[in-house]
């Protein structure tokens, strides 16, 4: 699973990544970015900090800037990348359950070769990464935030403070994904990416705690089949619920309180995880009769 979030500076991505790394239930491994200060306050680089708490700066304040430098004030150490940043993202590429995460994939990064083929690694293997990435669309960056299984999150002041709990549970929930097929985690990330952008942060965390495990449980069911429309029964965490799919319009209609808008979600009707969990589940029937 690969979660990239982007934003311009200040809006929180680094707060919620702390949040989700320490939170997380398993190992990881990576780098956070942080302000270097001098005495009198005033910003003077930037210096990558290991999960064990040593620290190499990568970035410095000049005098003197060239067409390099970063900002116009800031001159990039590519060898701290390379000797410092782009080992600690390695360790975690053959831990399939641990989470890689990578904060930030940002200009003075990009400057470094092997810090972008390192990423490129990352992203083929099967490994979880959370990370951030600069937020204007630079050429370098694109082959990451298009990446068709990485799911690109906007934070914005609205989401900023449901985004920990939605990529907690998306990360805590990595085995039940990665038992679906390719397909199926595809929609998945961008059911998350609908979700945050609908501001529906109800049914973002049940992609991850129910649709997916009512998926890989085999908790769905085809209860009827017509020409016009199937229905199927779902066994879900508190109750059985009956779904039912307009074929032509491809519409759904679910039973249920967050559907409908009723019960504790009253006047907050969102998708709900039953309709999420039938077209993952459809996706998988149609991936087995290829
Ligand atoms: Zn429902």
């Amino acid at each position: 699973m690969k979660i990239l979030l982007t934003a311009p500076p200040g809006m929180g991505k680094s707060t919620i990544l702390e949040k989700v790394v320490r939170g997380f239930d398993g190992k990881h491994y990576g780098i956070v970015a942080r302000e270097v200060l001098d005495e009198s306050g005033k910003r003077i680089g930037f210096t990558s900090i290991n999960p064990s708490g040593q620290s190499q700066q990568f970035m410095f304040y000049t005098e003197s800037p060239s067409a390099e430098s970063i900002g116009g004030q800031f001159d990039v150490d590519i060898k701290a990348i390379d000797d410092f940043v782009v080992p600690e993202l390695k360790k975690g590429m053959t831990d399939s359950s641990a989470l890689i995460f990578v904060d930030e994939i940002g200009r003075a990064q990009a400057k470094s070769p092997l810090f972008l083929q390192t990423l490129r690694q990352i992203f083929a293997a099967k490994c979880n990464v959370l990370g951030s990435i600069v937020y204007e669309d630079e050429p370098w960056s694109l082959e990451f935030k298009r990446d068709a299984n990485v799911c690109l999150l906007e934070v914005n002041r609205r989401n900023r403070d449901f985004l920990p709990g939605i990529l907690l549970a998306a990360f805590c929930n990595r085995s039940l994904f990665e038992m679906m097929n390719i397909e199926q985690q595809q929609q998945s990330m961008r059911f998350l990416h609908e979700r945050i952008q609908n501001e529906e942060f109800n049914a973002a965390q049940k992609i991850f705690r129910n649709a997916i495990p009512y998926v890989v449980e085999k908790r769905i069911e085809l209860v009827e089949e017509g020409a016009e429309s199937r229905v199927y029964h779902i066994v879900g965490r508190t109750s059985g619920h009956r779904l039912e799919c307009d074929v032509e319009a491809g519409e759904f209609r679910c039973d249920c309180d967050l559907s409908n808008g009723r019960g504790s979600y009253a006047g907050k009707a969102e998708i709900c995880s039953h309709q999420m969990a039938v077209r993952l589940y459809e996706l998988g029937l149609a991936a087995r009769l290829v």
